[in-house]
């Protein structure tokens, strides 16, 4: 049976040429990273190509870069990293509606905890964070901002660079989680003047369990480990590393800066035709969020009077996922589209199509087939 794999916002498959390069440091290489002997320098050495690739594909130094077991990680130390950091009193954070649960919840956490106030910044309808809602809310007293780049539900870029003068006018820390869009899109950290990055290797085509906080020089120093120990990554990130999982997310940061506009200009005209055959096959198909401004990747699609579980519960063997959550055994509806101002209904109506490097328009072919088949069958069900 050909399967089809539409969830790369999810996890991206790995790339074949990734995992050449990680298989003789699984297989063949020996030693710690930090022991001063051959074997140990050999290993430094890997993870100091690494560092290089990695801060190259979001404009960061190499010296910034600080290697976590994921952006879920990374989110966590650039916010509670800077939180312990803090002198002096009462203090807020600021971060989207729209965020990953790695930036919100650690966000609620250290408000209910008491460190902190917690300010929401809300979306437009199109699900662009609101420039001008981070100008009224933010002063002095904001230890960090964290707005991400691109969301990975609906795929809607945030006028980033427009934000980070905002807050860095302030001399506020500006996190940005671009684990959706580094991997995709130019994205130079120097240029939108932010000062901590978080990427994930699974989302670009590289291995899952490893990621990375890039800062500027600045802002490391203004951070304090979630990890202690032996004093790993300039003492933010304690633990020996994880050498093969961290050359693969070199390789493939590199393979993503080389390729990434390239491959961009192609996926974006598969999903532009999956989403066009769709529309031109089915009544009630819409877009949700706004699509002139969004990864080359991803589409976000309402069926109307289809729930978006059913619709995906018919589609197997091609994966595509809801914007719900399945928290505590109820199935929640997406934060990210209740807070473009969609209601329960039509949140419940939305599926995500994430497409990548592997997608071929064979897959497209039979994603379309398929999608329509589903939608009608659900349709019928439910009249
Ligand atoms: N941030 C965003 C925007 C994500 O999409 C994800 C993965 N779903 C994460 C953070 C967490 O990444 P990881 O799986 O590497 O912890």
């Amino acid at each position: 049976m050909r399967e089809v794999y539409l969830d790369y916002n999810a996890s991206a498959p790995l790339d074949e040429r990734v995992v050449e390069e990680m298989r003789p440091v699984l297989s063949e290489a020996v030693g710690n990273a930090s022991s001063v002997h051959r074997f140990g320098r050999r290993q430094a050495a890997l993870v100091d190509e690494a560092r290089e690739h990695v801060a190259e594909l979001v404009g960061g130094h190499p010296g910034g870069v600080v290697f976590t077991s994921g952006a879920t990680e990374a989110n966590n130390l650039a916010l509670q990293g800077a939180v312990a950091a803090m002198t002096g009193g009462a203090a807020r954070l600021m971060v989207s509606a729209i965020e990953h649960a790695s930036v919100s919840r650690t966000a609620q956490w250290l408000a209910d905890r008491g460190l902190v106030k917690l300010e929401v910044v809300g979306v437009t309808a199109a699900g662009w964070v609101r420039p001008d809602m981070v100008a009224e809310l933010i002063g002095p007293d904001v230890v960090v901002v964290s707005v991400m780049a691109a969301n990975s539900e609906t795929g809607v870029l945030t006028p980033v660079g427009e934000i980070a003068e905002q807050v860095r006018e302030r001399g506020v820390l500006f996190h940005c989680d671009a684990t959706q869009m580094a991997g995709r899109m130019s994205f130079d950290m120097g240029e939108l003047g932010v000062d901590l990055v978080s990427v994930s290797g699974h989302k670009i085509c590289g291995p899952g369990g490893v990621g990375a906080l890039i800062c500027t020089r600045q802002a490391q120093r203004r951070l304090e480990p979630l990890l202690m120990g032996g004093g790993h990554e300039r003492g933010l990130r304690s633990g020996s590393l994880n050498v093969a999982g961290i050359v693969g997310l070199g390789a493939a940061a590199r393979l993503a800066a080389e390729e990434r506009l390239q491959e961009a200009g192609r996926v974006s005209a598969l999903r532009d035709r999956l989403v066009a055959e769709m529309m031109s096959r089915l009544e009630g198909v819409h877009e949700n969020g706004d699509v002139k401004r969004r990864l080359p990747n991803t589409a976000n699609v309402r069926f109307v009077g289809a729930d978006s579980e059913a619709v995906m519960a018919n589609m197997d063997p091609v994966a595509v996922s809801a914007g719900s959550a399945c928290s505590a055994g109820s199935i929640e509806p997406s934060r990210v589209l209740l807070a473009m101002g969609l209601s329960r209904d039509a949140a419940f109506e939305s599926v995500r199509f994430s497409l990548g490097r592997f997608t071929s328009e064979e897959d497209i072919d039979l994603a379309v087939d398929v999608a329509v088949r589903a939608v009608e069958r659900v349709r019928s069900m439910t009249s």
